[in-house]
């Protein structure tokens, strides 16, 4: 057993990852042979993800606030406080705040081989909304 008391420094999401203000902490992220990875994700209103998708899927637990979150070629679908995301291993997805508020979400997925949890895709096209 290990207890974590002192985690990495909180880190700003990249600009050709994330539009808008986005901070992320990591929660854990366990040696092998786990393949556990889990953060804590803080997007300011209106921020987003660029479409990406991870190869074991991901669980998103939202804890304030109201976002959204859209599959390709699914709707855009508003999350609030307490729902929970689970997106298929593989599938093109982004997630973010509304216009209007703060959105956090726990983000839980797992690492391939090669220890990459994410392969990340365009910023912007036109299946995101325009607002
Ligand atoms: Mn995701």
């Amino acid at each position: 057993m290990r207890i974590t008391r002192q985690r990495p420094d909180t880190w700003q999401g990249p600009p050709e990852n994330f539009t808008g203000t986005v901070w992320i902490d990591e929660i854990a992220a366990p040696p092998l042979p786990s393949r556990l990875r889990m953060f804590t994700v803080r997007f300011a209103p209106g921020a987003r993800t660029a479409w990406h998708r991870h190869p074991y899927g991901q669980a998103l637990h939202v804890r304030d606030g109201e976002g959204l979150v859209q599959r390709r070629g699914g709707d855009v679908e508003p999350i609030r406080a307490g729902d929970t995301v689970w997106v298929e291993p593989g599938e093109w997805h982004w997630h973010g705040a509304g216009p209007r508020t703060f959105m956090t979400h726990l983000a839980v997925c797992e690492a391939a081989e090669d220890g990459t949890t994410t392969e990340w895709g365009a910023l912007t096209g036109p299946e995101y909304p325009t607002a």
